[in-house]
This record gives C-alpha cells, structure tokens and sequence, in this order.
C-alpha cells in the first residue's frame, strides 16, 4: 500500500482496508485539527489507486471492509467516484461495506439520489464531523458550515440510505461555562433533526501545530476544566431524544468511556456522567489522553 503521511481513520474501521485515495483535506481550516497540516491536498491518480487495489486483491483477502482516507475522500467527484466504487467491488467482491469520511459541503454537493448511487456501489457509511450544532461555535472553529447546513448535509445522507456517522467535540466552545452548555444544548438539537445512525463523542485536545493553540497560547482560547466537560456531555446526552443511534464517547481523548445505544441506555449513560462528576469513578490520567 502506498501510504503519505500518517493515515487516521475512526476507530470503528480498525480491521478494515485502508485505501488512500486523496491525501490531506481540501478544506484544512478547522483551529482544532492538526491531522493534515502538512500534507498539501490532492486526489490520487486512477493509477495509483488500481495499483493498491491489486495489492489488496492479493493480501487482504480476509479484510471485509474497505476505508477510503484522507479527511474527506467524499471531495472525489461523482463519476470518478463511482468508477472507484465499481472497481473495489469488482476486485474486491468479498468486501461488504466501504466508508469515507464526508464534509457537509462534500455532501451537499450531492443530490440524494447521487449518495444513493454511492450506497448502491457499496458506499455504506459516511463519518461526518459536527463537532458543534452551535453557530457561533461553529464559526470560531472554522468548520466551513452552519449549523442548519450540518443537518440538511446529515439528512441527506439518512435519506439516501446510509450509515450516519456525526462526531462531536466536547470543549470545543472554551472555557466560559454558558457557552459549553449552549453548544452541548445546540448540538443535542441539530442531532435530533439530524437523526445519525451513530454519534462518536471526542474530547478536545490541544495539538501544537493547530491555530487553536496558538490561539491558547496567546490567552485568546482556554480549554474548560473536567468538571465543565462532563457537564457538557450530561446536557448533550439530556437532550439527544426522539431517534435511535449508536452513542459512543469510547474516544481515546475522553476521560471516560460510554457506549451504547439510545434511547435504551440514556438514563445508564447519565448516572454514569453523575458519576464522572461527583468523583466516584474512574477518570483516564492525562498522559493516556490521545486525540
Ligand atoms: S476536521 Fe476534518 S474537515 Fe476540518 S480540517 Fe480536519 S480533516 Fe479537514
């Protein structure tokens, strides 16, 4: 396989084939995110591609799902799109499910009946970053998307027949308390209209080469303190109502682990965060802390 750089994946996709068929991400803006700083963007070549197909068509054989990184492969235009599709299954037609991670502006880009000709091909599940429902959040970040747009891209996706993904980022509003609480209260929402199939919970982390760091660095943005994440996990959990989905704040940035389904394990997954905040359970130390 021919992998530049470091290639990240959800941890969901741990045993699958992991084809990298653009490298970076086009949009590369989000203060938190240091994953792709140093790779300049591009869509690989057909031929590079193939090359790794053949590759797995040999060796991973025992490997039932396919991931295609970098940080939005959904950049991929339609029909280029769909011609990789084709070829993975026509390789590969042991592999059942293949996965992307898609921005919103990837996604809608897209009609419906154009993801549903993905999902058809074999596109199975989309990872999609939230991080906020809040748009003042949401903005500071530079996440290139509304609140409002977040939720006709996720949808869209539903409606198409896809796996959902969203992931959320606990701190990301800072360290003043209302707005914790506004954005975990404005993401719970936008995940009630939304209705993911899954919702994967991350805690900030601050990574030195990001602008949010320097941002840190110059007083300009603080990290909240546990209490004030936990807190803001409770008021997101509180509100999520009104769909099923898988919920798992399994992160390795998190300072404990919850994971389940909901609706059946809300009240579980609240005293567990009761728990996390009158100080009578275990929390992850620091130096075990990944994002
Ligand atoms: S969070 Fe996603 S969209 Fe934002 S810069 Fe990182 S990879 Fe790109």
């Amino acid at each position: 396989m021919q992998y530049e750089g470091t290639v990240i994946r959800p941890p969901s996709e741990a045993h699958s084939i992991i084809f990298q068929v653009t490298v970076g991400c086009s949009h590369n803006r989000c203060a938190f995110c240091g994953a792709y700083r140093d790779k300049r963007f591009r869509i690989k070549n057909h031929t590079e591609i193939l090359q790794d197909i053949d590759f797995a068509a040999q060796y991973c054989r025992r490997q039932k799902t396919v991931f295609l990184a970098d940080g939005d492969a959904l950049v991929i235009p339609q029909t280029q799109m769909m011609k990789l599709l084709k070829c993975i299954r026509k390789n590969l037609p042991w592999v059942r499910r293949v996965s992307l991670y898609g921005n919103c502006r990837d996604i809608l880009a897209r009609t419906t009946r154009q993801l549903n000709e993905l999902k058809k091909l074999g596109l199975g599940r989309i990872y999609m970053g939230l991080e906020s429902g809040h748009d003042p959040t949401l903005s500071a970040i530079k996440k290139g998307a509304t609140a409002e747009e977040m939720i006709r891209a996720g949808r869209r996706v539903r409606k198409a027949g896809i796996f959902l993904s969203a992931s959320c980022l606990l701190g990301v509003a800072g360290s003043i308390a209302a707005k914790g609480i506004a954005h975990a209260e404005a993401t719970a929402m936008a995940l009630n209209r939304m209705q993911p199939s899954q919702i994967a919970i991350l805690t900030l982390m601050l990574l030195d080469n990001t602008p949010l760091a320097a941002m840190a660095g110059q007083g300009r943005f603080a990290l909240p303190d546990r209490q004030q994440l936990f807190s803001e996990l409770r008021v997101l959990i509180a509100g999520l109502e009104g769909f099923r989905a898988q919920v798992q704040a399994n992160h390795a940035s998190n300072y404990f682990s919850i994971d389940g389904r909901l609706p059946r394990d809300k009240e579980k997954f609240l005293a567990t965060i009761d728990h996390a905040l009158s100080g009578t359970i275990h929390l992850k130390p620091e130096y075990l802390r990944t994002l």
